[in-house]
């Protein structure tokens, strides 16, 4: 063993892994270079816990472990190839009965204040087990046309894990929609011409300004773990539930809606019309053209709120909204002698930036070493007082990896 990862035979051939690509994607182009077309076998070929997974969603982790010996793949980026690898940021779980809907999409409000239209939240909430948030099982892929390199034979045909989720529905590089087709990794795409909105020339379709800030946002909240709002830099796992919390806010109805029934309508007036089917399903039980319509009004609800045009009321609303212009000092100039300042000031703002990279470091030393591990158990016990998040606690140090020992020793 080294470095947790047992030695195996490298496979001889191993394409990298492209940014952001799903594990599914990467396999079957690794399947491609040695003639198994079945992506199941493959993995159950490595370890018998990956038979029979759904590898986007959850790669067990002998599997992971298994796939990063035989490749040059490191094991955190594998991982981070299924959707599992996002737990507990992006979902709590990718066990549908560990995945509370109330929880994840009420905890926070951001529109509407907590109190309101409370009695309406049960008519968008699922009725049957089985449900994953921004999680829409449907039988097109979904792609960037640039990206995938449509009419480039240079470009390398691979699928991004976000494109399959509900949560974009943009690329944000290159401004366009994302279109269904069928692809065969690394080798062909079959656009769907019956839903495709491309042409014959592939030219892709351009997206609203306001759909691009909030896919933006959204992806760099994958690729980086934060998110930069107006007043301050935020945890990805905080971005996802206020997204999700938002949209269930906007498919309140009017008539629900009191006093903030006037900003719901100039939210709808700005996207489009509202799907009337949003006001009784869950987000992810609607379909894409649905999604699409409803992730355009929460993108006009945002900008919205970031203009200062409709108020933000929900408790955590806040983040979203403008400072007021009274409220930061402008500040003395220099004088022309003095030095530039060659560090970030030791401002709010800067130590804001700085906190996801360094409960990133904490976590990792407390992985490492023991001591280390029972002073950050203990630290967070502090804001503990009952039985239950005491349990919580203990649990979310497990699925860091965090191992505290016995803590009576
Ligand atoms: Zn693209």
């Amino acid at each position: 063993m080294s470095n947790g990862v047992e030695e195996v035979q490298r496979w001889p051939l191993h394409p990298q892994p492209q940014t952001g690509e799903a594990l599914t994607s990467w396999l079957r182009r690794i399947g491609n270079l040695y003639g198994i077309s079945n992506i199941v076998q493959l993995v159950s070929e490595l370890h018998p816990d990956g038979a029979g997974s759904d590898l986007d969603r959850d790669i067990p982790d002998a599997a992971a472990r298994m796939l990063a010996a035989r490749s040059t793949v490191a094991l955190d980026r594998l991982r981070q190839m299924s959707l599992s690898g996002w737990v507990p940021w992006l979902l709590d779980s990718t066990d549908p009965a560990e995945c509370d809907f109330d929880t994840y999409v009420h905890q926070l409000s951001v529109l509407i204040p907590p109190h309101l239209a409370r009695d309406d939240r049960s008519r968008r909430a699922p009725t049957e087990p089985g449900w994953l948030p921004w999680v829409t099982d449907t039988p097109n892929t979904r792609v960037c046309p640039v990206c995938i390199g449509a009419g480039n034979a240079d470009t390398v045909i691979s699928v991004k894990l976000i494109w399959q989720l509900s949560l974009v529905t943009s690329c944000p590089e290159h401004r366009c929609r994302l279109e269904p087709c069928h692809v065969v990794p690394g080798q062909i795409v079959f656009w769907d011409r019956s839903v495709c909105a491309l042409g014959e020339d592939l030219r892709p379709t351009p997206v609203h300004s306001t759909v691009t800030a909030l896919d933006r946002r959204t992806t760099a909240a994958l690729a980086e773990g934060s998110v930069l709002l107006p007043r301050a830099r935020v945890h990805a796992g905080l971005w996802f539930r206020m997204l999700r919390t938002l949209i269930d806010e906007i498919c309140i109805p009017l008539g629900k809606a009191g006093t903030y029934a006037r900003d719901l309508r100039l939210i709808w007036e700005c996207a489009g019309d509202r799907p009337p089917r949003a006001l009784t399903r869950p987000f992810e039980y609607l379909n894409r053209a649905d999604q699409s319509r409803i992730l355009a009004g929460a993108a006009a609800a945002i900008t919205l709120i970031e203009e200062g045009t409709i108020t933000a009321a929900g408790t955590h609303g806040a983040l979203l909204s403008p400072y007021p212009a009274d409220a930061v000092f402008a500040g003395t100039p220099f004088p022309r002698s003095a030095p530039a300042p060659t560090s970030h000031a030791d401002t709010a703002s800067s130590a804001w930036e700085r906190l996801p990279a360094l409960i990133d470091t904490v976590v990792a030393a407390a992985r490492e070493n023991i001591d280390t591990a029972r002073s950050l158990h203990a630290f967070i016990l502090l804001g503990a007082h009952t039985d239950q998040q005491i349990r919580k606690i203990d649990d979310t140090f497990n699925e860091l990896g965090i191992d505290v020992g016995n803590p009576d020793r």
